[in-house]
């Protein structure tokens, strides 16, 4: 069977989900997709009154359902459930996904089709094995802390991951014994859609989640701002970040967890492998046309080894060719929209008139959809906005160091601190620096995270705060009780 598909005949399920409902898409913001440019569908934008309307179906639902009070293991058993129904629907939510978003249809199935369903278990795993502590009080006394679910937990997801996000966010929240209000950006939103009506189909009661599509000043405010909604978790920019921070400020108190942008270093010393460097680091900013928060955008390199790194990161770079996500054999995908395109664009522009080389690319390539060339730039310096600014695309800048001192200085970055990349066979230096990288996340001759849903992601500074992922993620949804009972 070929994941191919027609683009032009393919269902995906248009609408607002609220408990089982579908509530048919109706005129809102149009949508085009990213591979050939076409309008394909709107998204509906839901009002505070159709937010309001999931909140009571979410609350309802915990209470028919006794959710987050049941034997944990009974949520173990419906989220393994619905992780194995995602799998086995694998083949239709690729294709949804592809349609609307810049994933290769080729890369969704084994990619991160298989690792939310994965990562759905291990949420589903910790259930029934974290909990509350004994904690040491006077002989008369007995102290303890219980854990108890939030209710109903707010998410807001970004468009360049849909599945993988919604996953980040249904997994933990659910397994901790909350039902969810979550919103998709409004451009990519059905494989959100899709992917929780499966979890109806596994038995997961009807509300625990319930997809309210629509934009952030509408749908996405209704959402932070609502008195019921006990926590929020959100991904998306750092811009969006602080609005939903000042909503919050305004409409009430409540914890929340952001993941939000980066502008990651990748720091190469001459003594790293660095062919496995050079293809880590092309991978890096060239997945998802390096629409990805993990990007690693800052090539930080010691002088002697730049030459030969630089011609083999050129290498991979040239050899990318664009395609529809639609097409199985497709491996590099369209920029999200025209509009984003030309913000690509203009920085890199900007970057070339104020002097830095244009090593490769710096241009819209010549196809159908909107695809950019990988583009590195050289002769950069520390104040370039293309070496400031997240640019979420497949640019990379290059510059040099002759000490680890200045390796270290050039890394940090004055805003965001997601992750970095160090690259080196000493590894008593690789820890050294590790522990002086202001980053939430640092991987040491790799890039990239797989299958290691253990580790919890989340960014220093204006990166974010709280983490995703690990059992941080999963006691992110639970709050804690103290009880002392005289003996
Ligand atoms: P975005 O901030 O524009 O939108 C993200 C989501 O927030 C969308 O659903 C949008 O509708 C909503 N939103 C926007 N303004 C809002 C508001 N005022 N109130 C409530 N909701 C609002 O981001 P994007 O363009 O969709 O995604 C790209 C960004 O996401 C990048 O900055 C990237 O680094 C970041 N990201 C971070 C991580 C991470 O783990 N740190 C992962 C993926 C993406």
């Amino acid at each position: 069977m070929t994941l191919s598909f027609d683009p032009d005949h393919l269902p995906f399920p248009a609408g607002h989900l609220i408990g089982d409902r579908l509530i048919p898409a109706g005129d809102g913001i149009g949508m085009h997709r990213p591979s050939d440019g076409r309008a394909y569908a709107d998204c509906p934008v839901a009002s505070a009154d159709l937010v309001d309307e999931a909140v009571s179906t979410a609350r309802a639902a915990l209470k028919a359902s006794n959710w987050g009070t049941v034997r944990p293991r009974e949520r173990t058993r419906a989220l393994h459930r619905w992780a194995d129904l995602i799998e086995a629907e694998a083949e239709t939510l690729a294709k949804v996904e592809a349609l609307s978003s810049t994933r290769p249809v080729g890369q969704l199935v084994a990619g991160d089709i298989a690792v939310t369903a994965e990562q759905i278990r291990f949420f589903a795993e910790l259930a029934d094995k974290e909990g509350g502590a004994l904690a040491p009080t006077d002989d008369d006394s007995l102290g303890m802390t219980i854990t108890e679910p939030y209710g109903v937990v707010g998410a807001i997801t970004p468009w360049n991951f849909p599945l993988s996000m919604a996953g980040w966010k249904l997994a933990p929240a659910l397994a901790a014994g909350n039902a969810v209000v979550l919103k998709p950006s409004e451009m990519t939103p059905f494989s959100t859609v899709l992917m929780a009506q499966l979890a109806i189909r596994a038995g997961l009661p009807a509300g625990l989640i319930n997809v309210v599509l629509g934009d952030g000043p509408t749908t996405g405010a209704a959402i932070t701002g609502h008195p019921e909604i006990a926590k929020i978790s959100f991904t998306g920019s750092t811009a969006a970040g602080s609005a939903i921070m000042a909503n919050i400020a305004r409409s009430g108190v409540k914890p929340m967890t952001l993941e939000l942008g980066g502008k990651s270093p990748q720091i190469v010393f001459a003594d790293a492998d660095l062919p496995q460097a050079a293809a880590a680091i092309a991978t890096s900013i060239l997945s998802n046309a390096g629409q990805a928060c993990v990007a690693g955008s800052r090539l930080l390199v010691e002088e002697d080894a730049a030459e030969p790194l630089v011609a083999m990161i050129l290498t991979h770079m040239r050899a990318v060719r664009p395609g529809p996500t639609w097409d199985e054999a497709t491996r590099y995908s369209p920029i999200v929209s025209e509009r984003q395109r030309q913000r690509i664009h203009a920085i890199v522009t900007a970057a070339i008139e104020a002097g830095a080389d244009c090593l490769t690319g710096g241009a819209a390539m010549e196809s159908a959809g909107y695809f950019y060339a990988p583009t590195l730039l050289a002769g950069v310096d520390q104040r370039s906005p293309a070496v400031v600014e997240e640019i979420f695309g497949p640019v990379l800048t290059v510059q040099t160091f002759v000490e680890e001192e200045e390796a270290v200085a050039l890394a940090d970055h004055p805003i965001y601190g997601l992750c970095a990349g160090l690259y080196s066979r000493d590894l008593s230096r690789a820890l050294r620096i590790t522990r002086r990288l202001q980053t939430g996340t640092v991987w040491v001759n790799r890039y990239g995270r797989s299958r290691d849903h253990i580790l919890p992601t989340g960014g220093y500074k204006r990166s974010g705060i709280g983490k995703d992922l690990g059992r941080e993620a999963y006691h992110a949804n639970r709050r804690s009780k103290s009880v002392l009972i005289g003996l």
